[in-house]
């Protein structure tokens, strides 16, 4: 068995639709579980309605949603009714949110799943029509059981019996909703944006699959954004840390939490490209062969905020550091990067939904400055550990372009170093970056 993941990019008309369906039915003898994203910038449409439903007029984008759709439908010859059930409930739920005039977490949640409800019918309608026995199926009825975050939900331990014991029932092609789960009290939940990703990887994880392939709109995982430079390249072998680190810091091709389940099992995992199948893509495997090579990729992750903590107090005192996460973790904020010194740490967030209250706690003892408008940049590579100085190496290569370093530092597991630099200043120092480490 495999499980093949098609994204949002891979299934964003009906002519991808098809090809999506024809790849699968390429593999048959590899008995595929197939999971899906919605279709491309149908979530993106789905946040605007729900935002516009809680100001009290979601008409025009909610009939824009489901003419989209349903000219997919017709272009792909389907049933016509196919998607009625679907269209009914999102009417319901944006017809609520603008009676209530509000848009709450599990309203969004369901409002959303939409797009992953329809695209598995798109296309397992079409594997159907070419000939393929399959089915639909909702992740939340099949077991993908979550705790009640209904935004960024994760997974609970019993999901993965569940799972197993109701997707090797299924005959034919199982064509399973991505991103979607459900609470124990039945509301649906999303399991974070790109989080089909996850979805795959669990469900893989759950059936002990022989591989996961993750099917997108590029090549594989490229040595940088390909967005950013048009020279990358995509990198044949990676292993499973040098992948978790990549997604982690911004590789937006693989979800940061798609490579665990993965791990546990040794299961790997290849990202290949929908509209050129026959290009080997990246294969992802708990050890990477050492090729001499030092850098693998770069990745790059803007919007972070970097926050400077001083205190004379900390000198030579201790309970600081654990004073200042303490106050970090009650307000449930999660730190990336930090360095400390003798009277100073310097962290990085990602999310600064809570940050406000928690640098106001922390003025009471220290003082604190918040830099916005920050980017890490990530050099990774399983050949990094045998080679010193590669701090060294990123500060002469910026330094020679006029970048300025605010924070640098090296994880525990020797195969990254990261930095931060502000945003205006990522593209240059990732272009740089690459052409050092992978010349031209
Ligand atoms: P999908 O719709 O298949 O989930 P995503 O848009 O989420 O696709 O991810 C694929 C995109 O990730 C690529 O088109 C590329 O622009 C971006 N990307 C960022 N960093 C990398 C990288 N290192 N390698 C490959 N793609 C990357
Ligand atoms: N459709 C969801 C999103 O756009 C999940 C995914 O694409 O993986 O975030
Ligand atoms: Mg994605």
């Amino acid at each position: 068995m495999i499980v093949m993941k098609f994204g949002g990019s891979s299934l964003a008309n009906a002519a991808k639709i098809l090809s999506a369906a024809k790849i699968v039915k390429g593999r048959l003898r590899r008995q595929p579980v197939v999971v899906v994203s919605a279709t491309g910038g149908t979530t993106n449409r789905l946040e605007k309605l729900g935002e516009a439903a809680a100001r009290g007029t979601w008409k025009k984008q909610f009939v824009e949603i489901v003419a989209n759709h349903d000219a997919i439908a017709v272009k792909l010859g389907l049933e016509d009714r196919l998607l009625t059930g679907e269209t009914a409930d999102l009417r319901r739920i944006a017809g609520r949110i603008a009676k209530s005039r509000k848009l709450t977490e599990a309203s969004r949640a369901r409002l959303l799943s939409f797009g992953e409800r329809c695209s598995t019918k798109l296309l397992s309608g079409t594997l159907r029509s070419l000939g393929v026995e399959s089915s639909a199926n909702n992740s939340f009825e099949l077991g993908m059981l979550t705790d009640t975050d209904h935004r960024e939900a994760k997974i609970l331990p019993e999901a993965f019996k569940l799972l197993s014991a109701s997707i090797s029932k299924l005959p034919g092609v199982p064509v399973i909703t991505g991103f979607l789960g459900r609470t124990k009290g039945g509301q649906v939940t999303t399991l974070g944006r790109g989080g089909s990703d996850v979805s795959a990887s669990i469900i893989g994880a759950a059936l002990g699959v022989k591989e996961i392939e993750i099917w997108t709109d590029v090549s594989g995982v490229m040595t940088a954004d390909p967005r950013v430079v048009s020279g990358a390249w995509p990198v044949r072998k990676l292993s499973f840390s040098e992948a978790a680190e990549l997604a982690y810091f911004g590789a937006k091709v693989l979800h940061p939490r798609t490579i665990a389940p993965a791990i546990k099992k040794s299961i790997p995992v290849r990202v290949l490209n929908t509209f050129n199948p026959e290009d080997r893509g990246t294969v992802i495997v708990s050890k990477s062969r050492e090729t001499g090579i030092i850098a693998k990729a770069i990745a790059h992750k803007k919007g972070i905020t970097a926050v400077n903590i001083n205190s004379l107090r900390m000198l030579e005192a201790h309970g600081f550091l654990a004073r200042v996460f303490k106050v970090f973790d009650r307000y449930n904020v999660s730190v990336d990067m930090i360095t400390t010194s003798e009277v100073s740490i310097s962290l990085t967030v990602d999310d600064t939904r809570n940050l406000k209250p928690a640098v106001k706690e922390l003025e009471e003892f220290a003082s604190v400055s918040v830099l916005p408008r920050r980017a890490i940049v990530c050099v990774v590579g399983e050949g990094m550990k045998r080679v010193r100085a590669m701090a060294g190496r990123i500060f002469s290569c910026l330094g020679r372009e006029d970048i300025n370093i605010e924070m640098i530092s090296q994880g525990a597991s020797e195969i990254n170093v990261s930095f931060l630099v502000h945003e205006r200043e990522v593209k240059a120092s990732v272009r740089a970056l690459h052409r050092d480490f992978f010349g031209k």
